[in-house]
Order: structure tokens, then sequence, then C-alpha cells
């Protein structure tokens, strides 16, 4: 066993199995059979159970975004093995594997596009990536794009699913938590909201940081959202955690999250918190004026 893989949080996303003939698949949740087609119309939810399988970085912007929309940024910023880190396999390698599979050059894609017609800075965080691990390069194109909201008087909404901290950068990647957070209260002051947005799962140092100081924090259902898995925590504690602690259901129970919104719902959710926290209805759009500006320093 590799050095970081023994206290790594067992994180389990279940997916659907294929049946090999057909369109049918066996939804891993609730064992029912339930059609590709039916999936894809849901959002990727089983229309059955209604358990809430990945959607993809392209899928989630296709989802969140009015059609053709979406103008990717900062793409330029490419993550570099700066540390020459070897774990059991070198940093430089895992990063090729990972662009490879995830067809994406880092774990998170930033960009603008409208929702609803109104105009936002979006931020979406690539799973297939080294599991949505936050680089050097997530926390600065992350920052590069809250500035960009700062500056054009955009909302921000970011949608999250990590990991945690990438491991293999070290301190460079501790470093973003602090730089993101910095970047975010500079957002708070000048009255730019910022919408949260948690899905399975959103883990470690993306939930010690940016992914929890939302002016509004809205969940996926059972989406786990922790800080530490529970097992590195039962393992610390010594004792068991009561069930579904770390699920979004637990979390807004105990005031961590807003809200929890189905995914099919989400698109109009966001919209209308914008709405609300903006006091811009969509066909006057952005960008804030200095009105609601003002109602959100006071
Ligand atoms: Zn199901």
């Amino acid at each position: 066993m590799g050095l970081f893989s023994r206290d790594k949080p067992k994180i389990k996303i279940q997916t659907t199995k294929r049946d090999s003939f057909s369109g049918w698949l066996k939804c891993t949740h609730c064992n029912e059979l339930i059609h590709t087609n039916e999936l894809e119309k849901n959002s990727n939810c089983c229309p059955k159970c209604d358990y809430h399988y990945r959607l993809s970085t392209d899928d989630r912007i296709k989802s969140l975004s009015d059609p053709n929309t979406f103008h990717p940024l900062f793409n330029n910023l490419q993550p570099v093995d700066a540390l020459n880190f070897v774990d059991t396999e070198p940093y430089a390698k895992r990063l090729a594997i990972a662009k490879e599979k995830s067809g994406s050059t880092e774990a998170i894609i930033v960009g603008t596009c409208e929702l609803n017609k109104h105009r936002i800075a979006l931020g979406v965080f690539d799973f297939n990536f080294m599991g949505g691990s936050m680089g050097s390069v997530v926390g600065e194109r992350l920052t590069l794009l809250i500035e960009l909201a700062l500056k054009q008087r955009i909302p921000l909404v970011v949608v999250s699913t990590s990991g945690g901290a990438r491991m293999q950068e070290s301190i460079l990647s501790l470093m973003q938590m602090a730089k993101t957070s910095a970047a975010l209260a500079k957002l708070n002051e000048g009255g730019v909201p910022y919408i949260s947005l948690l899905t399975n799962p959103t883990t470690g140092g993306v939930t010690a940081s940016f992914a929890s100081l939302g002016d509004i924090i809205i969940a996926e259902p059972n989406a786990l959202i922790c800080f530490a898995g529970p097992r590195v925590i039962e393992q610390t504690i010594g004792r068991k955690l009561p069930p579904g602690a770390q699920q979004s259901e637990f979390l807004l129970e105990h005031g961590m999250i807003d809200c929890i919104v189905k995914r099919p719902e989400l698109k109009q959710k966001i919209s209308d918190c914008i709405e609300f926290l903006t006091g811009n209805k969509a066909d006057e759009s952005s960008p804030i004026n200095s009105k609601s500006q003002a109602q959100h320093a006071s």
C-alpha cells in the first residue's frame, strides 16, 4: 500500500450497471430497472428512488446555463509538478493520466454564462480529475473567477465536488484555502453574492474553505459533505458517528447548509436566490446595482 492511501477517506460513489444488450440499467441504489433515456431526462437522477448519480462537468454546465452562453476562462493556466513530488507514482504522471481520463486540464472549469438570463460567474469541479482535488491552479482559476465576479459585479456560483486538498502539491495546495477565502471576503465586501452548491462528495480543504463560505449554501440530496471521512473521525475520537452524520440532510438539520434542492430544480432555485440577493429580475439583469450593494452591506 502506498504511503498516502492508508487514511484516505473512503468515498462510495454508486454507479449504474449497464445491461449488455439494451438501454436498460439497474440502479445500484434501489435495484430497480431504469432506462438510459429516463435517467438522462432526469438529470442523471434515478426516476424510481431519486438517487443522484454523478453529473459530468459538461452536463452540469448545460444543466445550469442557458444554451450556448458558457464561455470558459483561464484555461491557459495548467498544473505543473513544482515539487517533483513522487508518492506511488510521480505527480507529473498522475496529471497526464488525469488529463486523459477526464478530458479536462484541471479539476475545475470556470467561466461566465447566463442562468435564466442572469449573467453569472460559474465554477464547476471535475471529480474525474484527481478526485476534484484542489491544486494551486484550481485555487488560482477560482480566485481569478471570484475577482472577475467582483469586477464585473455578477453573482458567483461554484459547484463543488472534491476529495479536498491535493496532497501532491503539499503546502501549495493548502495555501489555496486562504487565498480563495480572502478573495471571497473581498467579494462579500463588494456586495456581490456567492452561491455555493455542494454535490456528492464535497470534503477536506474544499469544505473547509470556499465551499462553506456561500451567502447561500445549497446541497444536493444525500451528498457526503465533510472535512475528514467517517473512518478517520471514528479512529480519532474512538466513537461511532450517528447514522448519516455527514450527509446533506443531517447538515441541514444542524444549520450547516441552507437548503437541499433536487437536481432538476436547481437552476430555478439558483435563479430565485440571485433575484432575492440582488433585487434584479431576469429582464433587468446584472450587473448588480449599488442599491442592492448597500442593502447587502447593511
Ligand atoms: Zn434507484
